[in-house]
């Protein structure tokens, strides 16, 4: 019989998640075989030209499972070859369309490989070997995907950013009770921010677009509703919400949120959250769930992790 451990397994059989980034640099192509070359262009941009374009793409992969012995959840390096031989080896420097069937277009079930189509199939293909509960995609910084294993649903996130100045004051506070209440935020002439917005839609993948919902329609109405009235603004009398209201990070999140939470709707994509980075220190999160049930305090039962 072998010598008890010296040491104490503190963590076995209690369950943590882990995550893993790998990095892969693929092409990939917009074109619908069944749409001619200009219904392309004008669907897709230049994403339908012939030559295809490129990304590196960013890999986070999230799993789950009980602490074993050596105090793991999964052994790295079996970690490490599944993602190797079942996603970024067969992607790497590479054309999608062309290497995955799921994203040849000449058959009727190919999609295209928009980030959010790609997300689902790595999902797809990496849920035999590892015990995933969530996969995140980056195409670019400013642009990426996440899956939790729910069919056709996939989350969408862009981020976008705005220069404004603001104030901490409640109107009919003095001076001196303002700024016990917001410290150096309450000073008279106000101060700024370079404020980074993360938008999320949550939405069922389509099966030969790819899409959850037209990226560039998304983009316009942040930019239009968001970034254009509050960029280069003092927020306080710029904003005429804002005159009413103090423009705290939560205050300017949520008020962000009330603008886009309809017209994402009417992409047929429902806004999943609004994340605003006010400094490297601080920023505020609006998660549909919370506005569902705002009247529940501390109750975060149905939140998603994304
Ligand atoms: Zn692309
Ligand atoms: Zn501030």
């Amino acid at each position: 019989m072998s010598e008890p451990s010296p040491y104490a397994l503190h963590g076995k059989g209690r369950r943590c998640v882990i995550t893993r980034r790998a990095l892969f640099s693929s092409s990939h192509r917009y074109y619908l075989p069944e749409l001619s070359k200009d219904e392309n262009y004008e669907r897709f941009g230049p994403c339908s030209f012939t030559a295809g374009h490129g990304h590196n793409y960013q890999l986070i992969i999230s799993m789950i499972g009980r602490l074993d012995d050596d105090g793991m959840v999964l052994n790295l390096s079996e970690v490490k070859h599944a993602i190797k031989s079942e996603v970024t080896s067969q992607l790497d420097f590479r054309l999608i369309n062309e290497v995955w069937p799921e994203f040849d277009l000449n058959t009727k079930e190919g999609c295209l490989p928009t980030t959010e189509a790609l997300v689902r199939v790595i999902w797809n293909r990496l849920s035999k070997h590892l015990p995933l509960v969530g996969i995140r995609l980056f195409e670019q910084p400013v642009l990426w995907a996440d899956y939790l294993g729910n069919d056709m649903e996939a989350y969408l996130t862009i981020q976008t950013h705005f220069a404004a100045a603001h104030r901490l004051a409640r109107p009919e506070l003095s001076q001196q009770e303002n700024e016990s209440i917001y410290g150096k935020c309450a000073r008279p002439h106000g101060h700024g921010h370079n404020y980074f917005v993360d938008v999320t839609v949550k939405g069922s993948v389509d099966d030969r677009t790819g899409m959850i919902c037209d990226l560039s329609s998304l983009q316009s109405l942040v930019d239009e509703l968001v970034v254009e009235p509050f960029d280069h603004t003092f927020l306080n009398k710029d904003i005429s919400f804002f005159s009413k209201c103090v423009p705290t990070a939560e205050n300017i999140a949520l008020h962000i949120f009330d603008r886009l939470l309809t017209p994402i709707a009417d992409l047929g994509v429902s806004l999943h959250k609004i994340r605003l980075q006010e400094s490297p220190n601080n920023a505020a999160e609006v998660y549909a769930e919370m506005y569902k049930q705002q009247n529940i305090p501390g109750d975060s039962q149905n939140m998603s992790v994304v």
